[in-house]
């Protein structure tokens, strides 16, 4: 199976079609059926590592501000507590929780997976991120899920590599500040070349207005512990700043088609208002 990391940006790309949700679409019908996803979402960043465990999770509609039509969308897709299980399995001697009540499928997951499998017939497990770990441990623990790619189970990191809320300008739909591409290339050159040191971004000198919180840069840590443990080179899936401050930039190692598209498409049908809500995206 592919692994692939997801710039999600803004919730309404759910219910979007733009040159993003297209590739993920795209992504979904190349790749062969997985039998499970595993989902790594910056939207599940708690004081704990933790897996979802119940047969049938939530759609969890975590913001606000939004139009009623997206909390009126429901992924129904089932969980898998036996995935649950073998993933427990497989990082011991990680402690992992099992969570069977609190969470479900949030929107890191739902607004990627709504595009790449609509039918939502695939179960989905989540995997929390830990706010108390150190890079390191993402890192590792996402090279210990390597087995599951030869055992049909997709994995996917949904964040942003450059995710700068308060930064964003409502103006510059489809552009990307200096300091934010340039964070963004090189997190796609130390993704491609040396995945192992992806930690190593956090000295470089953009990093503090990429990164004001780790959420949406985690995903890409278990990403690059994969690629690592492979020794595969990522492709760019799609790459593009959004409102100056929000890369949208996807990466995918594993599927069976080169998926380098020219970007001869304006992003401007992205539709997020320029009166942007100021949370959760
Ligand atoms: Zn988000």
């Amino acid at each position: 199976m592919p692994v692939a990391f997801i710039g999600h940006g803004s919730p309404l790309n759910a219910l979007a079609s733009n040159r993003y949700t297209r590739e993920w679409a795209g992504l979904g019908q190349c790749i062969p059926k997985p039998r499970a996803i595993l989902s790594i979402s910056a939207h599940w960043f708690i004081n704990a590592t933790a897996l979802t465990a119940m047969t049938a999770p939530r759609t969890i509609h975590d913001f606000y501000g939004f139009p009623q039509e997206l909390f009126d969308v429901e992924y129904p897709a089932a969980g898998s507590p036996e995935l649950t299980c073998e993933v427990a399995d497989l990082v011991h001697p990680t402690w992992v929780g099992s969570d069977i009540d609190s969470w479900g499928i949030d929107h890191g997951t739902w607004s990627v997976l709504t595009h790449m499998f609509p039918a939502a017939d695939i179960p989905v497990v989540q995997l929390s991120l830990n706010a108390y770990k150190p890079p390191a441990y993402h890192v590792e623990l996402g090279a210990k899920l390597a087995a599951l790619r030869e055992s049909g189970v997709l994995i996917i990191g949904s964040g942003n590599v450059v995710h700068n809320l308060r930064a964003m300008d409502p103006r510059r739909p489809g552009e990307g500040f200096a300091w934010a591409r340039r964070f963004d290339d090189a997190a796609a050159d130390i993704l491609r070349d040396r995945p192992g040191d992806i930690a190593a971004l956090s000295e470089h000198p953009d990093y503090e207005a990429a990164v004001p919180t780790p959420d949406h840069f985690l995903p890409l840590l278990y990403v690059a512990g994969l690629l690592a443990e492979s020794g595969e080179h990522p492709d760019v899936l799609v790459d593009g700043v959004e409102y100056g401050s929000l890369s949208m930039t996807a990466h995918i190692a594993g599927a069976p088609r080169p998926p380098v598209r020219p970007c001869d498409e304006h992003s401007a049908d992205l539709p997020m208002s320029t009166d942007l809500p100021d949370t959760n995206l």
